[in-house]
């Protein structure tokens, strides 16, 4: 396999319903992204956990995973599990972020995604981001929804240890959970690094992308 290497990453979006989100389903790849880009406008919005102990948790932890980024985070309080049912205010907050931001590159949840509150924010993503590329990440979880990703960024054995040094570190709130352990999340990395011919990797999902096989 070829490496896509896009010419520019001017900015960022980062959409999630959960706090902890976006650093599971691409914690590695927001390593890898921010480190070789310094500066690099960095806009996450998440819908739930503001005003707890989790927004706190969410700030620190995306610092540490966008490390020289110019990260804007903006931490919603809407209810845990009641996307469908907000969803005029998910919306709101993903057409207001579309209005200040004009990313290169958006990742957010993936259509498949067994939760209803990752669902319903992945299926707003083309709503408000029609001209941009999106990738769909994926998380572990109990429903057992892994499919078939097509998009792969490798990671170096180092990024993919500090993902789950970061992950152990940043979210306290989270370690009690069963599947909240480093065997799950370097066990998926590496079978996606299988996948694609490395020893790590994070997968993604598109729906659509377009190539500029003339480059320059
Ligand atoms: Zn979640």
């Amino acid at each position: 396999m070829i490496g896509f290497r896009p010419a520019a990453v001017g900015g960022v979006v980062l959409l999630a319903a959960h706090c902890d989100d976006l650093a599971i389903g691409a914690g590695g790849s927001l390593l890898t992204l921010c480190s070789a880009r310094p500066g690099l406008r960095v806009d996450a919005l998440v819908l739930s956990g503001g005003g707890t102990e989790r927004e706190e948790e969410e700030h620190a932890a995306l610092t540490a995973f966008c490390p020289g980024a110019d990260l804007r985070l903006t931490v919603l309080k809407m209810p845990d599990g009641r996307l469908p049912a907000n969803w005029e205010e998910a919306k709101a907050a993903v057409e207001d972020l579309r209005s200040r931001t004009d990313p290169d590159l958006v990742l957010a949840p993936n259509p498949a995604d067994a939760h209803q509150d990752h669902r319903g924010l992945a299926k707003l993503v083309p709503t408000a981001f029609r001209g941009h590329q999106a990738l769909g990440y994926e998380i572990v979880k109990w429903d057992g929804d892994l499919g078939r990703p097509s998009v792969y960024q490798p990671l170096t054995p180092e990024v993919a240890e500090a993902k789950v040094t970061l992950l152990q570190q940043h979210y306290p709130s989270q370690r009690q959970r069963p599947w909240y352990d480093r065997e799950a999340f370097l066990g998926l990395a590496r079978i996606r690094g299988i996948e694609c011919q490395s020893r790590y990797a994070e997968a993604f999902y598109t729906s659509k992308m377009t190539l500029d096989l003339a480059g320059g």
